[in-house]
């Protein structure tokens, strides 16, 4: 690690911190993450490897952060670790998102922004999908940001994370129910790229919003904060849904309409957001269709 110069820790991740750095040869700035992927005996286990292609591969996507290098370290007892080199971007979603909201200059993020922010992201989880890799775990603290350029891309994408998102971090820290699809936290074992697109949802609203839609704090609780907005799904908007393995019986409310808790959206926002937010993951908008809807005929995508 001596090509690097450590600056400062950046994040902390579900499995680990986040340093920015400097390229001592280059000057160019980089993320280092360390990852959970230890070498055993035989060198780098051939799940790692695999996760660590799967993600250069999908890197070279401009709506994903870009894996520059792998680099193999020994820690201080030792032990082989790997870190994963990433390009530097200069902010995530969250912060972004704060700044607008925080006194005393509090505004809404431009309808523009959110409208080009969003189809990068649709764009980028088009693109994992269409290599069949689901992201999973997609939230605001996860889209890096490039403020100058407006360019929103894709992080921390489910390496090691093989089927489930834990419920803790690396430092037991409570991982965030708030994008979670209702089928996750209802139990379902096959979910799709459907999970990913209720993401994108929460995140769509919360732009506008500069406020999560459902911030719930435990798995019960997110489900009646999306139940208490969408309505109790019933076996007619969702066929299957009570049999699936931690359907309980929930009080029974109306659906509310969306637009009472996105007011700053306008009619083609609010069709898009609605159709990103349909119970049945079956009935739920694609990432690439998405991409087509009238919410971005009046976005310019030439540059994109
Ligand atoms: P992650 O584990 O990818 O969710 O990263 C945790 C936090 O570290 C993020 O919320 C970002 O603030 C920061 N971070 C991660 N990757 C980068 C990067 N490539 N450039 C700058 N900051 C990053």
């Amino acid at each position: 690690m001596e090509k690097y110069e450590k600056l400062e820790k950046v994040g902390e991740g579900t499995y680990g911190k986040v340093y920015k750095a400097k390229d001592k040869e280059t000057g160019q700035l980089v993320a280092l993450k360390k990852t959970r992927l230890e070498m055993d005996e035989e060198g780098v286990p051939p799940t790692a490897l695999r996760e660590v292609s799967l993600l250069q591969m999908l890197s070279h996507s401009l709506y994903i952060v870009r894996l520059l290098c792998v680099e193999h370290v020994d820690n201080k007892h030792g032990k082989p670790l790997l870190y994963l080199v990433f390009e530097y971007l200069d902010t995530d979603l969250k912060k972004f998102i704060d700044t607008y909201r925080k006194a005393p200059n509090s505004r809404n993020l431009p309808p523009s922004l959110i409208q080009s922010f969003l189809y990068q992201l649709c764009k980028g989880v088009a693109h994992c999908h269409s290599h069949g890799v689901l992201h999973r775990d997609l939230k605001p603290q996860n889209l890096l940001i490039d403020k100058e350029k407006g360019i929103l891309k894709i992080a921390d994408l489910g390496l090691g994370r093989a089927f489930t998102v834990p419920l803790k971090s690396y430092t037991h820290e409570i991982v965030t129910l708030w994008y979670r699809a209702p089928e996750v936290l209802l139990g379902s074992t096959h979910y799709s790229t459907a999970v990913d697109m209720w993401s994108v949802g929460c995140i769509f609203a919360e732009m506008a919003r500069r406020q999560a839609l459902f911030p719930g704090d435990s798995e019960y609780q997110q489900l009646l904060h999306i139940f208490r907005l969408l309505g109790t799904p019933t076996e007619k908007n969702w066929p299957g849904v009570s049999s699936l393995r931690d359907w309980h019986v929930y009080p029974q409310w109306e659906p509310q309409g969306i637009e009472r808790v996105v007011p700053q959206l306008e009619a083609d926002g609010l069709d898009l957001l609605v159709k990103m937010m349909k119970f049945n993951p079956a009935d739920r908008i694609s990432a690439k269709a998405a991409l087509d809807h009238p919410y971005f005929d009046s976005l310019d995508k030439s540059q994109f």
